[in-house]
């Protein structure tokens, strides 16, 4: 209905205001149920450089997840492993004993049959090597902030989280996912630091955000990165 693009238009008898939202499944608009057809048209007309932007973002992130999709199937010599932030290339070894090391900024796996070896089962090794990496990485992360900011977690949990980067429980408890190692580590400092400020305040509030700004200044532009880039954090 728009020059070049369909929109999605969602009444709602409680809603005050115009929210437009450009993903990969298009664009929408929610709008108060009585908003005129013309003055919709014409809101996203005024919005429509950044409707435009935010579409052509949304391509390439589907192109993205496409090919990701297709390559993420081999992990072959010469594959890249998204670790800290850093893409690390794979190497496949020859070896009698099985494992996976880190060797000058590469990723090794060894074993009697790694090269002809099932990429499902080169998935799993790197898989076990990664988690490994990440409760190293997420505990000795959890150590450095809970002084800075002044608490003490009774539990820290390494979990398989799909869609959600950290959580906490009121028993004092922390859950980090491990899927966090493939993220530079600033970027894991604010998950952590997050979660930990939540033992403080257990909710969203101003009082909350500025406990986390203290810790992390840039949190901002952190938490941003992640909702951005979080998709790119897998292996
Ligand atoms: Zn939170």
């Amino acid at each position: 209905m728009f020059d070049n693009f369909e929109v999605t238009i969602i009444r709602s008898a409680r809603r005050k205001t115009v929210a437009i939202k450009v993903d990969l499944s298009g664009v929408s608009v929610r709008v108060p149920e009585n908003l005129p057809q013309d003055r919709i048209r014409e809101l996203i007309a005024e919005k429509s450089d950044w409707v435009q932007r935010k579409r052509q973002v949304a391509e390439q992130k589907r192109q993205a997840i496409a090919a990701q999709e297709q390559h993420g199937e081999h992990l072959d010599n010469g594959s890249r492993i998204l670790v800290q932030g850093r893409q690390m290339p794979l190497e496949l070894r020859e070896d009698p004993q099985m494992g996976v090391a880190e060797e000058s900024g590469r990723l090794i796996i060894r074993g009697p049959n790694a090269v002809r070896a099932e990429p499902e089962q080169r998935r799993a090794l790197v898989e076990q090597w990664l988690f490994a990496r990440a409760v190293q990485e997420l505990h000795f992360c959890v150590d450095v902030y809970k002084q800075k900011v002044g608490v003490h977690p009774s539990i820290i949990q390494i979990k398989d989280y799909r869609a959600r980067w950290g959580s906490c429980k009121a028993d004092g408890s922390i859950q980090l996912n491990w899927r966090l190692i493939h993220a530079p580590i600033h970027i894991m400092d604010y998950v952590v630091i997050h979660e930990l400020c939540h033992l403080h305040e257990m909710n969203h509030s101003l009082r909350f955000w500025s406990e986390v700004e203290r810790v992390d200044p840039q949190y901002r532009s952190n938490r941003q990165w992640l909702k951005d880039n979080g998709w790119r954090l897998t292996l």
